[in-house]
């Protein structure tokens, strides 16, 4: 398989795994136990935690480990509206992921406001909207997605957080996408909650992060034992959270090659399909992300086509496979349903490699060249 696919998750790096076995075998202790196998495991998460404070230059004592980034986002949307009734307004944009668009569904069924800002063409989101939907002194939080999972446009975060931070809003970003593609600094860039998620980069599904600054406030989602400095209980998947931390540490460097790669894979298809168009192209993106309109072939045909030649890639995000509306991304940019119904998503990770896609291209060239053919002749089916 040329797997074409890792903004819906990534394969796991082989040295994340090695990290992680010995926690499912023979170092199975509780690390809330007090004997040794206890401390071992205690040991392994502290490392962990450090590791990940080490990628977002953070303190390892502002690092809260979950289940995944969709928890991470609930227990910030879901603490901000109990902390802060005073200030009901959360302030998204209209490109979120699905964790935060039924969040924020959520925090109006609970009596709040939100206001979903507006994208331009590119994805980028319209500042002066922005500015003007932060009501100062009403907004408690504003939630928004650092890189987009669909198109890989990078929202200018710095910008935001000040705008957001001169009304009194607090931010939480969803940095899922970003780690290991574009460096994170929650010094530089002073967030106030920040989402990651074990699977986007290269460890295990299940586990993931929430970045809380010592500056703020923070409510529990889940209470019970008190693990995570009462802060979310449930006894710690040390297995995942020891890859969650190796997955971290290797995501420290950043490697070029998916860019050159992604850059490769764009020109290769630009040449011969001189007529598809790439999303977010005048705007920041992620190396790694390509969303491509292929004018006239419904993205559903040629997704089946790729798949039965053993390329996977993406009709947009993961969780909008299985469901018939058209990417509300791609709605929001300004494209109408037949567009984004010819659009499909290629993500490379750092393990794709340059023959996968020197195999991948032509092979996504002569689908598309097949499926217009048999439009032409009137094929159906
Ligand atoms: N945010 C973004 C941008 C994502 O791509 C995903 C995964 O699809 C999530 C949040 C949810 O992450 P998890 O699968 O860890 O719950």
């Amino acid at each position: 398989m040329i797997y074409l696919d890792a903004n819906a998750t990534t394969p796991p790096d082989p040295v994340v795994i090695e990290a992680m076995l010995p926690f499912l075998t023979e170092r199975y202790g509780n690390p809330s136990a007090s004997y040794d196998a206890g401390r071992i495991a205690r040991k392994a998460v502290e490392n962990a935690r450090l590791q990940v404070a080490g990628l977002l230059a953070a303190e390892a004592s502002e690092i809260l480990f979950t289940s995944g980034a969709t928890e991470s986002i609930n227990s910030v949307l879901l603490s901000a509206q109990r902390l802060w009734p005073d200030r009901p307004l959360l302030v998204i944009s209209a490109t979120e992921h699905a964790a935060t668009l039924e969040c924020a569904s959520r925090w109006e069924a609970q009596g709040g406001r939100v206001k979903r800002v507006s994208v331009d063409r590119n994805g980028l989101l319209d500042l002066e909207a922005f500015r003007t939907a932060l009501e100062a002194g009403q907004t408690a939080l504003v939630s928004m997605l650092w890189a987009n999972n669909e198109t890989g446009v990078i929202q200018p975060m710095e910008e935001i957080v000040d705008l957001a931070h001169s009304a009194g809003a607090l931010v939480h970003v969803d940095a899922v996408q970003m780690m290991g593609k574009i460096p994170v600094n929650v010094q530089a860039v002073p967030v106030d909650f920040l989402s990651l998620s074990g699977h986007k980069m290269h460890a295990p599904k299940g586990v993931g992060a929430l970045f809380v600054s010592r500056r703020v406030a923070f409510e529990p989602l889940m209470v019970g034992g008190g693990q995570e400095t009462d802060r979310r209980s449930g006894t710690e998947n040390v297995p995942g959270i020891v890859a969650l931390g190796k997955a971290a540490e290797l995501a420290m460097s950043l490697d070029l090659s998916m860019l050159e790669l992604r850059q490769l894979f764009e020109e290769h298809l630009l040449a011969e399909l001189p007529d598809i168009h790439i999303h977010g192209l005048e705007a920041p993106r992620l190396p790694n992300t390509s969303s491509i309109y292929f004018p006239g072939v419904d993205s559903a045909g040629l997704l089946i086509r790729l798949d039965k030649k053993g390329i996977a890639c993406s009709g947009g995000s993961a969780c909008h496979t299985a469901s018939l509306h058209p990417s509300h991304v791609l709605e929001a940019m300004g494209y109408d349903a037949v567009h984004a119904g010819s659009t499909l998503r290629f993500s490379l990770s750092r393990l794709t490699t340059r023959l996968e896609i020197e195999q991948a291209t032509p092979a996504i060239i002569a689908a598309v060249h097949y499926l217009r053919e048999q439009q032409d002749v009137g094929v159906v089916g």
